[in-house]
């Protein structure tokens, strides 16, 4: 790995980022025993996404790194939004990843009855009181930014009252939102988040795992830091946003006096060209059917990028190389492709496969003759072995590649003209056969030169050009989809006045090829197999593949414009 080539944001410090140097300085003082215990915390209210996977390679890949413990958390306090789908897809998607949390899988729900001792544990201590503002009342008494906020008039009521008020919230007595238990620190606090934040709200809704058993749920602050309490987390890793809720995540573990507290340590959420990762405006695009789900191929969640073809080692690779950094700042998704790139072209075999076919009849080739020729299956890698690829009289090509009247320095087929068939044999273009009545080229005559069999020319003729082709009696049918971006702005937030990101997106994100034809090896391919089409670009199996009809992705094209906007800021350094 060349960070010093990358333009993405560099780790702060050369060689380690700050957080391993953090862990490196507490594993020395001993501070938590030398212990390093991390969590990835995912509320279950979304499919997972690349920004996630940054998160968990950083909490899952220390706590490898410091011979520690990773657990995976659901923190599922809001039963509004949260559901098992989600779950499920989480834990796939984390082990898909290539990590695992050793049986260490836990929910804020489990310590709902924790959360809520401690709680009384506050009023007790004078720490905590049950308001019976509304929300609407709340914020008008919070303050600004510039302004200090007003004490609740429910401040000082006397802790055996604010007892037995939270005890009957708990019972369910009372409605939704007509009382809160809030915090009791300091209504004047610069930071707003310490002004006598709400730390239990009345929701009377189903929870996926606890049922009807609370009505009561608990807030994400509050909860998160008693969650990582319970679980004797050393390292609390989060993304920047938080950093002004650290304070109160603090004063949740003082107010009670914990010992041995975890400490919340931010880091930069990644943010991507092009593309958007917020789970509310995936969440949009899905119900919105705007994609075909939280998997489509063009979503940046893991189920997506894992159907268009993306490797695990690919997005750790990404993970990786983008480091991490204290300042919010934007990666070039080409960095990712460009990952994706370098390691199918490392362990992708290669095959043929034409998205449009257009036929060749060559005819100084008996009919009914079909030759076996050899082709190797990664040019990266001899250990990949050949194969046999069948050539007969009528092949099929890349409409594209045949031009009748073709522009300079065209070297594929043209009349008259020579070209290498890949692994076969160099033809000349003799005749173009049209439809009478539309014009439109419906096949080519070309003779092939015995001589030329696997590209040699044994009189030491030149001939530049070299496509893709398939047997026509041998091909399979197949559907290919091509996918672009799925937004065509760099920043697909920022939409012209009055609109809003969906005013972004990009209206040729999705290109539906039927009528392919690939070589008869991809017959045994399945879900998960990914391979080179020669000259088209990295592809994968597609779920929809049935018997008889495969379907395939392209996960991304062969042109690398990671090396030109390197060059570029290389260039600018
Ligand atoms: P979103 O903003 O997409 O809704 P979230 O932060 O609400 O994401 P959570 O389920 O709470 O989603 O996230 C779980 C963990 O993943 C958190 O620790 C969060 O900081 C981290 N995370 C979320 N988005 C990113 C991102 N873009 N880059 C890095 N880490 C992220
Ligand atoms: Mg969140």
């Amino acid at each position: 790995m060349d960070d010093a080539r990358d333009p993405s944001p560099a780790p702060e410090t050369p060689g380690k980022d700050f957080i391993r140097e953090i862990l490196d300085e507490d594993c020395r003082t001993g501070k938590h025993g030398g212990k390093v215990a991390t969590r990835f915390p995912p509320e279950p209210n979304g499919y997972l996404h690349i920004g996630h996977a940054k998160s968990i390679c950083l909490n899952f890949g220390v706590a490898l790194e410091y011979g520690g413990t990773c657990n995976l958390r659901f923190d599922d306090t809001n039963p509004l939004k949260e559901d098992v789908e989600y779950v499920d897809s989480i834990q796939e998607d984390v082990r898909w990843l290539g990590f695992d949390w050793d049986g260490r899988l836990f929910y804020a729900s489990d310590y709902f009855g924790k959360l809520y001792e401690f709680g009384e544990t506050l009023i007790r201590t004078g720490k905590a009181f049950v308001c019976d503002l509304s929300a609407e009342e709340v914020r008008k008494t919070r303050g600004t930014l510039t302004e200090p906020g007003r004490n609740s008039p429910y401040r000082d009521r006397p802790a055996e009252e604010s007892l037995d008020l939270f005890r009957r919230m708990r019972s369910g007595e009372f409605p939704d939102g007509s009382r809160t238990l809030r915090a009791k620190i300091d209504m004047a606090s610069p930071n707003i988040n310490l002004r006598d934040p709400a730390l239990f709200r009345i929701r009377k809704a189903t929870h996926h795992r606890t049922g009807d058993a609370w009505c009561i749920y608990p807030m994400y602050d509050y909860a998160h830091a008693i969650s990582d309490w319970i679980e004797g987390i050393t390292h609390s890793l989060c993304t920047l946003e938080f950093e002004d809720h650290r304070p109160l995540y603090d004063w949740c573990l003082e107010a009670l006096d914990l010992s041995n507290r975890p400490r919340q340590i931010e880091f930069a959420r990644l943010n991507l060209t092009y593309t958007l990762l917020s789970k509310r405006k995936l969440l949009h695009l899905v119900t919105g059917r705007h994609v075909r789900g939280w998997d489509d191929p063009r979503m940046p969640t893991i189920a997506g990028l894992r159907r268009r073809g993306y490797t695990p080692e690919a997005i750790r690779d990404f993970c990786d190389r983008i480091g991490l950094a204290k300042r919010d700042s934007v990666v070039e998704v080409e960095l990712l492709e460009h990952c994706l790139r370098e390691d199918l072209n490392r362990r992708a075999p290669r095959f043929m496969g034409v998205l449009d076919p257009l036929r060749v009849v060559i005819t100084n080739l008996p009919d009914g003759r079909v030759e076996e020729l050899d082709a190797v299956n990664n040019p990266e890698d001899p250990a990949h072995g050949t194969r046999k690829v069948p050539f007969a009289r009528e092949i099929l090509i890349e409409r594209d590649d045949f031009r009748e009247v073709p522009p300079p320095k065209y070297h594929r087929l043209s009349p008259g003209q020579e070209v290498r068939l890949r692994w076969g044999y160099i033809i000349r273009c003799r005749e173009v056969v049209k439809d009478p009545a539309t014009g439109a080229i419906t096949e080519l005559h070309c003779t092939y030169d015995p001589a030329t069999r696997g590209g040699d020319t044994p009189d030491g003729r030149k001939v530049k050009g070299t496509i893709h082709w398939v047997s026509a009696a041998h091909g399979l049918p197949a559907e290919v989809r091509l996918y672009d971006r799925l937004f065509s702005t760099p920043n697909p937030d920022e939409a012209p006045a009055g609109k809003d990101f969906l005013a972004n997106l990009n209206p040729e994100s999705l290109v539906v090829r039927t009528g392919c034809r690939v070589e008869p090896a991809l017959a045994a391919t399945k879900r998960g197999d990914f391979f080179q089409f020669e000259r088209l670009g990295y592809f994968t199996v597609d779920p929809d593949t049935a018997p008889g009809g495969l379907v395939f992705n392209r996960s991304v094209s062969l042109r690398d414009s990671w090396a030109k906007i390197e060059k570029k800021s290389r260039a600018g350094a």
